[in-house]
């Protein structure tokens, strides 16, 4: 086949019906893992006013900066495909009059205009969930653990859990004035992005993954370390508890995630797999976004993991070789009726059936092979004069005659995973 004269857009992705098969799978973990942990899903629109994710993303935010997709509609409204999933929740749960404590779970494609790389696409699909209303510390153990659950019942064994704290509104201003005053120091050995970000969101400049600007953090303050006596009690009651139920972690005093609306316990997801610098996911505290939005004062944590990513994690899981689903193949078209009723009789009892409508049995049997079938049920005149049918495996290539009337459960017995 020619390859035609369009091509999908950059930083997009087709799902081929194996990966397709792969994704649901890994959706079907999550919403089974957020189910269990007593979360319910919440859907919300794709795109969404634009003004909503500059409010939470922050004016000088690389995101909003650099990545959104942003359009006037035609009555000129500004709207922005949604790039991440936080704001349109938060926004619901107000517009909805939603009573907290909620504990939601979402996941859908995301949009941002980012320089595409491996794992990183312009459409994207993250999973998360948000609990709203619980200041408790042991809440935002449930959510760290909640992912770990995940990315195990995924068998994703050498996921780390890295944590931090990156205080609170009374205490980040005094460490936010000692950061400044340690980078203007060192201006001149930041990239560009730092520079920028020291104007507008200096904490965010220790996200830098440049390795010029990381050997100046290393003796820069750090969040973890100015934190005011209830941030402090916060966050030592985070670790008590994640040691209580045997989940492991390792502090990372640089972790300030990429968004502005954190507070106190940050944390993210990462495996070897797809890089020491990158991360499946994370999150974190966010109990200033619900006031921003105009709404009550509403502590909350959540996560969003990268769904690609988590599959990027995974070990490679080889496709089975075979789909269940059986062929029917006619030797002449004089079988096609009873054919028909067998295929009517497979589908109304869940078996996946399929026949190809080409008279010649060998470009039939070449269907079957092309839609990757793991059987094909053979009627010919001898067998529908007797009574059977023959089955061929099309693994083992063995072929046996059967009675009609145990087709069904022989044809499922065929069906390996
Ligand atoms: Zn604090
Ligand atoms: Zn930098």
């Amino acid at each position: 086949m020619s390859g035609g004269k369009h091509a999908r857009p950059k930083g997009t992705r087709d799902w081929m019906p194996e990966d397709a098969t792969a994704r649901r799978r890994v959706e079907q973990a999550f919403r089974h893992t957020a189910a269990v942990f007593g979360f319910q899903e919440i859907i919300t629109p794709t795109f969404e006013h634009t003004e909503i994710f500059i409010k939470s993303s922050g004016e000088g935010s690389d995101v909003v900066t650099k990545e959104m997709y942003s359009f006037e509609d035609r009555a000129g409204r500004n709207l922005t495909l949604r790039p991440e999933g936080t704001p349109g929740v938060v926004r619901a749960v107000l517009e909805e009059r939603m009573k907290p404590p909620l504990r939601l779970y979402y996941h859908g494609p995301y949009f941002r205009y980012g320089r595409p790389q491996k794992g990183r696409l312009r459409e994207f699909h993250q999973l998360g969930v948000e609990v709203i209303g619980e200041r408790n510390p042991a809440v935002d153990v449930e959510v760290i653990q909640l992912g770990a659950w995940f990315f195990e019942r995924l068998g994703i064994a050498d996921c780390a859990t890295q944590l931090n704290s990156i205080g609170c509104r009374e205490c980040r201003p005094a460490y936010r004035a000692e950061l400044v005053a340690f980078l203007s120091g060192r201006v001149a050995a930041l990239c560009e992005d730092c520079r920028t970000r020291l104007e507008r969101n200096p904490m965010r400049v220790l996200d830098c993954k440049r390795e010029t600007c990381r050997l100046q953090f290393a003796e820069a303050p750090k969040p973890a370390g100015h934190l005011c006596p209830s941030c402090a009690e916060h966050f030592a009651r985070v670790r008590a508890e994640l040691d209580r139920r045997g989940l492991r972690y390792e502090l990372n005093d640089r972790l300030v995630r990429g968004l502005d609306y954190y507070n106190r316990t940050t944390f993210e997801y990462l495996s070897a797999r797809i890089g020491a610098q990158d991360s499946i996911g994370g999150g974190g505290r966010y109990d200033y976004l619900f006031e921003e939005f105009g709404g009550p004062s509403l502590p909350a944590v959540g996560f969003a993991l990268g769904l690609e990513r988590t599959m990027m994690a995974m070990a490679e899981n080889p496709a089975p070789a075979r789909r269940r689903l059986a062929f029917l193949v006619c030797v002449t078209e004089a079988q096609r009726p009873a054919a028909v009723d067998l295929l009517a009789r497979l589908r109304a009892d869940g078996v996946a059936a399929q026949m190809s409508y080409e008279d010649k049995p060998g470009r039939q049997f070449k269907a079957a092979d092309a839609a990757r079938a793991a059987c094909c049920v053979v009627l010919g005149p001898d067998e529908v004069a007797r009574g059977t049918v023959s089955l061929k495996d099309l693994v083992t290539g063995e072929q046996t005659e059967i009675p009609a009337n145990i087709v069904i459960p022989e044809v499922r017995a065929l069906f390996r995973d």
